[in-house]
């Protein structure tokens, strides 16, 4: 039955490595289950919320259909697809395109300061670097963005890039506290944002689109008046730069998920840099705006990666993890691929309720846009409960439950003043010197004053990011 939905895109390599990487994490979320018996009244210590394992540390496939469901959800869409039908392999619904077209020079009036949406006519795909890759490393625009941040002041660490295999297969890096690499325990950067400080607050976050579904959900969120933090995969961005478009002018936040989807820490600072700097640039020539917060892909950074998206203006941030066993994640990217089911989703996102209810803070979660079955579980079944919910959440994007302005968001509309982004070493008098000069001779030229103004960024506390990979609207991405 899957072979007939094998329509649309192939994303090979980069689809199947990350299809396996999400698999180990569904294992693992089902072996935490399942060694669990939650209950609705579980404590936070025994609630169990998916896993940040990395990948290669959780071997063994779960049985996705065997899972159901252990809880009343307090709403549901009244159109919601059943719960049997958000499958993997499931037939796939009609796409919602980009609702409106913006006509190039429309003013993103509620931004103040922000200039003109670009034209979308006018991006040239030959001048970006193939989807789903790392870029090559030796292209003008990466010379550049490398200058950037020799000149923003600050120092990368001396550590060296992981081996694929996270944890397990790096077992000394693991050990090396020093690292604070999140993927093997949860150790956060002093700057990183992990949550939203205020107790019942949700940061609402997807990542890897825009998608051929991404248009449904923003439907949903515009019925609902619900705003998000979208982490745009640079490769899918060039992709669907309408939806980008959509996204933005319907006031959620953009920000940076790189440009192929990487486990970061494995990259060299070179290809670091590439991969920020060329979804730092897609998102830019898209929107006009260049954001200035990243997620990593699979929350794989440590503080080798961490600083050099500080050098670049980009702010990291992750998702909420209280225990090994109980980190906001709620599986929805392994529907697709037929390792969780969407019951299994739910008691995830069960789970994160309890425990969001019992942490002094708010908190974030992982879901995604990617997918047909991600959408449909989010409009159908988790953003209906998480509204009815009493007593009732506050859902607002990452930068505003921070308490900062959307303005804070991006390079070019961010006052510095309530989010300074790297200026405190743009006093030293080097500062932006290399990488300021440099700016206005991107063979693009679109985005000149933009590099121009991150160069002089010298980066004390700023942030980070992540992407990943496609779809296709019936994804016969893991047969
Ligand atoms: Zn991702």
């Amino acid at each position: 039955m899957k072979l007939s939905l094998v329509s649309a895109v192939v994303l090979p390599a980069l689809v199947s490595a990350h299809g396996v990487h999400h698999a180990r994490q569904a294992a693992a979320q089902a072996a935490a289950a399942s060694s669990s018996t939650s209950s609705a009244a579980a404590p936070a210590s025994s609630a169990v919320v998916g896993t940040s394992a990395a990948p290669g540390t959780t071997p063994a496939a779960p049985a996705a259909s065997s899972v159901t469901l252990t809880f009343t959800l307090a709403s549901t869409n009244p159109s919601a697809l059943p719960l049997s039908e958000i499958a993997s392999g499931a037939p796939s619904q009609p796409t919602v395109p980009a609702s409106t077209t913006f006509a190039a020079g429309a003013s993103p009036t509620f931004l103040s300061g922000a200039p003109a949406l670009p034209s979308i006519g006018s991006i040239v795909v030959a001048n970006y670097p193939p989807l789903d890759k790392t870029p090559p490393t030796d292209s003008a625009e990466v010379q550049q963005w490398k200058a950037e941040v020799a000149s923003s002041g600050v120092t990368i660490p001396d550590i060296a890039p992981t081996v694929a295999g996270g944890c397990a297969a790096n077992p000394q890096a693991a050990a090396d506290t020093s690292r604070c690499w999140w993927t093997c325990g949860g150790c956060p950067g002093p700057n990183d944002v992990v949550s939203c400080p205020d107790k019942m607050t949700w940061g609402l976050t997807y990542d890897d689109g825009p998608a051929l579904y991404t248009g449904e959900l923003l439907s949903y969120l515009d019925q609902q008046n619900l705003k998000a933090t979208f982490f745009v995969v640079g490769s899918r961005a060039i992709s669907y730069p309408a939806l980008l478009q959509e996204e933005y002018m319907a006031q959620h936040q953009i920000a940076v998920h790189t440009w192929s989807h990487p486990e970061m820490t494995t990259l060299t600072n070179d290809q670091v840099i590439a991969e920020l700097g060329w979804s730092r640039k897609i998102i830019k020539d898209v929107l006009g705006v260049t954001p200035t917060y990243w997620r990593p892909p699979y929350g794989d950074v440590d503080n080798r990666v961490r600083v050099i998206a500080t050098a670049m203006g980009l702010q990291t941030s992750i998702w909420t993890r209280i225990s090994p066993t109980a980190t906001f994640d709620t599986g929805d990217f392994n529907i697709a691929g037929g390792t969780t089911n969407a019951e299994q989703v739910l008691n995830n996102w069960h789970s994160i309720v309890n425990n969001a209810t019992q942490i002094d803070t708010g908190f974030i979660v992982l879901e995604h846009d990617l997918f047909q079955q991600t959408v449909e579980i989010a409009k159908d079944y988790i953003l209906p409960d998480a509204l009815a919910h009493q007593p009732p959440f506050k859902i607002e994007p990452i930068v505003s439950c921070l308490g900062l302005p959307l303005s804070d968001a991006y390079v070019e509309t961010n006052n510095n003043k309530s989010h300074p982004i790297g200026c405190t070493s743009s006093a030293s008098g080097s500062s932006g010197s290399g990488a300021q000069a440099s700016g206005s001779s991107n063979s693009s030229g679109a985005d000149s004053s933009n590099n121009g103004a991150m160069g002089a960024l010298s980066a004390p506390n700023a942030l980070a990011a992540v992407a990943l990979s496609v779809v296709s609207g019936a994804l016969a991405l893991f047969l």
